[in-house]
């Protein structure tokens, strides 16, 4: 039998104290982290960017299929991909917990461990949080400061008509895992004797289970000098990023399906679950890649990070996202929660 401690028998004080002592801080501007009132920071002469996400079992994830350390060490990639978005680099990190006492100490550690793994990974100190009963399931809300040069913050405003629209990765993966692992779920609610069968499908899990926010993409662009005039981090799919970022720029855009990163297992798995690639590329949501345009006179520079794909362009056009299809075809864009 594993090892269960009941929260109540070390107390909220108690588990905040073994959180507390698995960390350590990295950044000389943590002038004060958990223990006391509230967190201390001193940012000097650099802009702070912050970001919250709220977390709750049963909406955003589901534990039959999403182990603990799993889960802690994605939720840390999903905050952190918004302090990337805005051209920053991470610090710090608060963690708010709802627990009901269905989880034991041991659970909470399990979590944390995937959260301090994600904390070594993208070098930030955890510096506060707090935590609560809740009468059901689990609750995480997650924060993240961040510091960005005046210079350099990039938002989701300043594209303009003819940028490059660039892109990380790949597209379409996590909703694939997410498919795979629904698929095993019910196969194992069916027959509890069932061994999952996931081999061919190790790189779309990983997509759904261990995304990264992509700082290597930030560390490139700043070596090579490079500021987007626009970026995104891609949480609910490639065309409703896109929409984001034309209507708060005031542009268009124009997109080529063949452009479009697919992966070939992502690729597969589609066609194995009667969806189109294309659709669960522009509208599958959590694979936290990078959407961002820029200049002209800069894409030569960008075109050297290997990692980077030019979809299209940015056009005059407002409120006009266009589709090249293969078949030179042209489609609109939508994206659910625009109401088109
Ligand atoms: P208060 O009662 O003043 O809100 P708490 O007892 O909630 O203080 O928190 C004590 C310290 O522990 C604070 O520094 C807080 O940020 C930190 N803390 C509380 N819960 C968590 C958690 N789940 N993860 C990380 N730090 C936490
Ligand atoms: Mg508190």
């Amino acid at each position: 039998m594993e090892k269960r401690t009941e929260i109540g028998s070390i107390g909220e004080f108690g588990l905040i104290k073994r959180i507390a002592a698995n960390f350590q801080e990295n950044h000389s501007w943590t002038k004060k982290g958990i223990g006391d009132d509230a967190a201390v920071l001193d940012a000097s002469n650099t802009l702070v960017v912050t970001s919250t996400e709220l977390f709750i079992e049963g909406v955003h994830f589901d534990l039959s299929y999403t182990p603990l350390q799993h889960l802690g060490f994605k939720l840390v990639s999903a905050v952190l991909s918004d302090i990337a978005a805005m051209n920053a680099l991470p610090a710090q990190l608060t963690v708010g917990l709802g627990l009901s006492n269905r989880f034991s100490v041991e659970a909470v550690e399990t979590l944390y461990a995937g959260i301090k793994l994600a904390c070594e990974e993208y070098k930030i100190d955890l510096v506060g949080g707090d935590t609560t009963a809740s009468p059901q399931g689990l609750i995480i809300s997650m924060t993240a400061l961040g510091r960005v040069e005046e210079g350099k913050l990039t938002t989701r405003s300043e594209a303009k008509p003819n940028d490059v629209i660039c892109v990380s990765g790949d597209f379409g993966g996590a909703l694939l895992g997410l498919q795979s692992l629904e698929r095993e779920k019910q196969v194992f609610l069916a027959n509890p004797e069932m061994q999952p069968e996931l081999d061919d499908k190790s790189y779309v899990v990983m997509r759904q289970l261990k995304p990264m926010a992509r700082f290597d993409i930030i560390h490139e662009l700043a070596a090579l000098e490079v500021v987007p005039t626009s970026m995104i981090d891609c949480s609910d799919g490639l065309s409703s990023e896109i929409i984001h970022l034309c209507q708060a720029s005031g542009t268009g855009a124009r997109i080529f399906e063949k452009n479009i990163p697919i992966d070939d297992e992502t690729y597969l798995s589609a066609t194995e679950f009667n969806l189109s690639p294309l659709t669960a590329a522009l509208n599958g949501g959590e694979d936290y890649e990078l959407v961002f345009t820029v200049s002209q006179s800069d894409f030569d520079k960008v075109s050297k990070i290997a990692d980077v794909t030019a979809i299209g362009y940015m056009t005059d056009i407002q409120n006009e996202q266009i589709l090249v299809m293969k078949s030179e075809q042209t489609v609109n864009l939508t994206a659910p929660g625009f109401g088109v």
